[in-house]
């Protein structure tokens, strides 16, 4: 008799009676149901879960992540990384007595249509998983949602705002809890996907910070960390799968941006022929060896006139936004909205600088034109003549 199974990649598998070669290749004794992506290893779902897990629980002692006694706050967005992520740190914590007080933390960049949709994934999830949970929104935080700023500044640098304003929420909640760690569902594509992208942009003072499982800036009172390093992301989606997690699976409407995607292209295909490169790249990162000081310090002038971006900010050929570090003070704080900051300004009061010269130009006809413009946007940005 044959029994179908689905699969995670909407495929069907045959099961019959376990030959020899069908068995775990880590237990031996259990039928192999999975095809491991980062090392083709034919295992049960049992030994999938142990070796995902331990995988993880080893990252997180290698690098000392916690301490006992910790708060840590998981950067929680509903979808499948953060989902899988805030499982796994209770069922670790649980498991190997880290002693850590493990907290919720969500923002709501205001993305009609997506962030509403996952924060409710998320909520349910507060409830399976009994943590607390805190939600800290652009709205309050900016008065600007990502629709409006979509709106205003366009599709294109999208995701250099949300990044620069969700990394200081992420500070703002993190410190209103009296949390100073922050730990995301970053895995080892992005990872990957990070060391290639600031390798072919040449961008060499980002290259060497991009393969750190845990960051710590000056600017900020708040540490963060990525036990995902070397989780693969097709492996986080078989276990949220077979788990049954619930998450949600939609993407963000403003897609990331086209540098990024491309480089996520370019990694799916090696991925393709050899699963280790993720590994490999992570591997390459890691072990570079810059000169010293080699930065780049040429930074190109906004060369549109009259343009309201600040000068501090540079729009790089392929449209992303880079922000330099000018008038650089330790341990400073921002010197507009009193938050702490390496710069005399911090990045997001340089946005919002940018953003506010250009709210006026706008009809405010109250939030839903703003969705409708962030919609027009879309459309004809992607249009082709
Ligand atoms: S894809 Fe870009 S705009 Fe959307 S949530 Fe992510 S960073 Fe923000
Ligand atoms: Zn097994
Ligand atoms: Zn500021």
């Amino acid at each position: 008799m044959t029994i179908t199974t689905p699969s995670p990649y909407g495929q069907s598998q045959a099961e019959t009676k376990p030959k020899l070669s069908q068995l775990c290749e880590h237990c031996h004794s259990r039928k192999a149901q999975i095809k491991r992506p980062k090392n083709l290893q034919k295992i049960c779902k049992e030994c999938f879960y142990e070796v995902f897990e331990t995988e993880i629980h080893n990252t997180i002692t290698n690098a000392n992540l916690f301490h006992p006694g910790e708060k840590v706050a998981v950067g929680a967005s509903g979808g499948k990384d953060s989902t899988v992520l805030a499982y796994i740190m209770k069922l670790l914590n649980e498991r190997y007595n880290y002693g850590l007080e493990i907290v919720l933390l969500s923002i709501d960049e205001g993305i009609i249509g997506y962030r509403d949709d996952s924060l409710a994934t998320v909520k349910r999830n507060q409830v399976q998983y009994d943590l607390p949970l805190e939600i800290v929104s652009y709205r309050d935080l900016y008065d600007w949602t990502m629709d409006e700023i979509v709106a205003c500044a366009g599709i294109r640098n999208s995701c250099t705002y949300c990044g620069v304003f969700r990394r200081q929420a992420l500070d703002r909640g993190a410190m209103k809890l009296g949390i100073s760690h922050v730990v995301t569902g970053h895995n080892a594509d992005d990872m990957a996907e990070t060391v290639l992208m600031n390798l072919l942009r040449g961008d060499v003072a980002r290259l060497e910070k991009s393969t750190a499982i845990m960051t710590e800036s000056k600017g900020s009172p708040v540490k963060r960390s990525k036990p995902f390093k070397y989780s693969y992301q097709k492996e986080i989606v078989l276990y949220a799968h077979y788990k049954k997690l619930d998450y949600f699976s939609t993407e963000c409407s403003y897609a990331p941006e086209a540098f990024r995607g491309t480089a996520r292209e370019l990694m799916k295909n090696l991925e393709a022929i050899r699963p280790s490169c993720i590994l490999d790249i992570i591997h390459s990162g890691e072990n570079l060896v810059l000169k010293p000081k080699k930065q780049r310090t040429q930074f190109r002038k906004n060369a549109k006139a009259g343009s309201k971006v600040p000068t501090e900010m540079e729009v790089r050929s392929d449209g992303s936004v880079s922000l330099t570090s000018a008038g650089f003070v330790d341990g400073n704080t921002c010197e507009k909205c009193g938050y702490l900051s390496s710069n005399k300004i911090c990045k997001a009061c340089m946005l919002l600088e940018g953003l506010e010269a250009n709210r006026a130009k706008l009809r405010l006809e109250g939030d839903q034109s703003f969705v409708g413009a962030a919609k027009l946007t879309r459309t004809l940005e992607n249009l082709s003549f």
